[in-house]
């Protein structure tokens, strides 16, 4: 929890290479062609493999979509193409069978393979429930023993939404359900002696996905024989930025866990543009193991055991989560009020962003605030809260008394940030914020201290600058702080540390806060200086989504080079990505598939485009009536593909419209939504 320490899994069997163990963190894709298309689906194969994925998924409806395997292969081998394949099997369990002889690695799904009933209310009486996993093991492990004979290996998907209603009747549409519906199937794996395979867990929901990871990984390594390798991702996380954000917040935040030996980011778009974001994703990871090469990790079960033993306490207190890893809470904070907004308590985060543009350059800078305050476009009527501007010079006040003056009421959001204790002082009557920022090994003298906590003035934000030289080092500073301005009573007061990697200073300070019941709000202030946007959009994602979707944080400041509109735009993104704060339009849609048949991206553009400001709604579009309904999860409304160029639609799980025109669906969806109350004009959004 407290440091990078990724989990020694069993190295399981992938074609020309394994997975898991000590090899690196393998991005995988998947194709979008129906698998009946030799040629089409061969070229996406070959895009994809030239674009540097190491595994390469196919959907297996049925039985002669496997058989077309046989050909798909035989024409990369050819061309020297030995990317591992993967058959992804629903249902079908004569195409698993077939599939195997064609491919390195098969994934089933627990929630539909072999099980004989599909969303119905089905109570289980003990005996049905024993009778079907009977059924499910006779039919299972058909496939277990073709698969040893032949050396594939199995993934075990489990998606949220897509389990059986036997699961559900037990458990409920819930992160224990998954983990119960893999464990069915993983022990059927021992018990014939088959173990070769591996586990995901996914969810469009981020929080879910994360939860049922780790809860899956505290089970199964209490349970089963190995520690077998995990796949992660974020099913149905959307496109554009949104897509990245979801899909980086989720899988980062179990990487960070030291969770996760493959990865695929699904995005509603060509499969070849997941290659280049998943290996932005596991970069830092796979970059830390070649130089640490340190693999010691202990397992959760170990830490939560931990809670309620007294022996060895000390060796293991200090790894005690500071929240509860399998379930959600918001950490509690005090509040605060800072202009028209309060901060801390159970208010939505707020978003702080810094000006890039030079003080000495007026009209730059005023640009640059009144952007970040109002932007001009429809889609980003979410903007900037507070944005903050550095005072490094006493020609830097009179810069920014000017700037003040030109601002007007519009002054009122912006912050100052200072490391010079005379500045400090005479920022206290100018602006809503000051946040100081404290130098390792800085000392703060009673008379600095005196200045806070005057009503008149501005609240102030304690920010720790970490250099990386410890974790522990920020909290110790901050926490001995907190604990001499709590005995003056001193409450308008933040705490933040500038860091790159937030996760685990801001696990280490909550900590350190909780033992001791400080409350104060907490800013996460993530510095990223990343070369590109994209790794900077996924690196801020990992550390600051981490964190908030544990329910840490009252106020998100990312100090990136990006731009004004992509800056405000990322900690928006990661709020609703946490389901935090929602500010627009939750799109679960998914990557579409070979069951896929009317044109999947070019509805979602036009959905976003048209819906984007019905803020709070969740809005699924799916690629097949198979799947879909199921693992649009929680949405409130459906755009699902029922047959060659038709639609249906649906409000939550049930199905209001069928088999419309796909020319048709897009504007018959809006109506729906106009039909249930649910939709607002642009303009009054704006
Ligand atoms: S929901 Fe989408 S990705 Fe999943 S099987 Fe259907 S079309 Fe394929």
């Amino acid at each position: 929890m407290y440091q990078y320490r990724r989990r020694l899994t069993r190295e399981v069997v992938f074609g020309t290479f394994s997975l898991g163990g000590y090899q690196p963190i393998r991005v995988e894709s998947m194709t979008n062609t129906h698998t009946l298309d030799t040629s089409a689906t061969v070229a996406q194969c070959r895009r994809l493999y030239e674009a540097g994925c190491e595994i390469i998924r196919l959907t297996v409806p049925t039985e002669k979509d496997a058989e077309n395997l046989r050909n798909i292969r035989a024409q990369l081998r050819r061309d020297k193409i030995d990317t591992p394949l993967v058959a992804d099997i629903h249902f079908s369990a004569r195409a698993a069978i077939k599939a195997v002889e064609f491919v390195e690695n098969i994934r089933i799904n627990p929630g539909n393979y072999a099980n004989t009933q599909k969303f119905s209310n089905n109570e289980y009486s003990e005996e049905e429930y024993l009778k079907e996993i009977e059924h499910v093991r006779l039919e299972f492990a058909q496939l277990v023993e073709k698969a040893r004979q032949h050396g594939v290996s199995m993934r075990i998907g489990t998606n949220h939404g897509s389990l059986s209603d036997r699961i559900v009747s037990r458990y409920g549409n819930s992160p224990e359900g998954m983990v119960e519906a893999a464990l069915e199937f993983a022990r059927i794996c021992e018990a014939m002696g088959y173990y070769e395979i591996l586990f995901s867990m996914k969810s469009s929901n981020v929080r879910v996905m994360i939860q049922a990871y780790r809860l899956l990984v505290q089970q199964a390594d209490a349970e089963l024989r190995y520690a077998y390798p995990l796949h992660l991702g974020v099913t149905e996380a959307g496109d554009g930025d949104e897509g990245r954000v979801k899909s980086a917040m989720g899988i980062g935040a179990l990487l960070e866990d030291g969770l996760g030996d493959t990865i695929r980011v699904s995005l509603t778009e060509d499969p070849v543009n997941e290659v280049p974001v998943g290996f932005a994703i596991v970069k830092k990871y796979n970059d830390f193991h070649l130089v640490n090469g340190d693999r010691g990790h202990i397992p959760l079960r170990h830490i939560i055991e931990s809670r309620n033993k007294q022996a060895n306490l000390d060796r293991v207190s200090d790894e005690l989560p500071p929240f509860d890893p399998f379930s959600y809470q918001r950490r509690v904070s005090s509040q605060t009020v800072l202009a028209d907004f309060t901060i801390g308590g159970h208010t939505v985060p707020r978003v702080e962003t810094e000006i890039h543009a030079s003080l000495t350059d007026g009209v730059a800078i005023f640009e640059e605030i009144v952007q970040r305050l109002a932007p001009k476009k429809l889609q980003d009527a979410i903007r900037s809260e507070f944005v903050s501007v550095r005072i490094n010079s006493e020609a830097d006040l009179d810069y920014l008394d000017e700037l003040l003056g030109r601002l007007g009421d519009a002054g009122r959001f912006v912050v100052a940030s200072t490391s010079d204790v005379s500045h400090f002082a005479r920022l206290l009557d100018k602006v809503p914020k000051v946040r100081f920022d404290i130098l390792e090994g800085e000392r703060l003298e009673n008379d600095f201290l005196q200045l806070l906590g005057n009503e008149r003035f501005a609240a102030v934000e304690l920010c720790f600058l970490h250099n990386e030289s410890g974790i522990a080092v920020p909290s110790r500073v901050l926490v001995h702080l907190a604990e001499k301005l709590r005995k003056r009573g001193v409450s308008r007061l933040l705490f933040s540390v500038l860091s790159e990697q937030v996760v685990f200073v801001y696990r280490r300070l909550v900590q350190a806060f909780n033992s001791l019941k400080l409350d104060y709000p907490l800013v996460v202030r993530y510095k990223g200086e990343a070369a590109s946007r994209l790794e900077n959009i996924i690196d801020s994602s990992v550390q600051a989504g981490t964190l908030f979707s544990d329910g840490i944080g009252d106020m998100v400041a990312l100090h990136t080079p990006l731009s004004s509109d992509d800056e405000v735009n990322l900690a928006f993104n990661i709020l609703q990505g946490a389901r935090i704060r929602m500010s627009k339009t939750e799109f679960i849609s998914c990557p579409g598939c070979g069951r896929t048949y009317f044109e999947l991206e070019k509805a979602t553009a036009s959905i976003k485009q048209r819906m984007a400001h019905l803020k709070g709604l969740k809005i699924g579009i799916m690629g097949c009536i198979v799947n879909g309904p199921g693992e649009m999860a929680d949405a409130d409304f459906g755009y699902v593909g029922a047959g060659k160029n038709r639609i249906s639609l649906y409000v939550g799980r049930e199905c209001v419209a069928e088999n419309i025109a796909e020319h048709e669906a897009v504007d018959r969806l809006i109506l729906l939504v106009q039909e249930r109350g649910k939709w607002i004009e642009p303009a009054e959004f704006l």
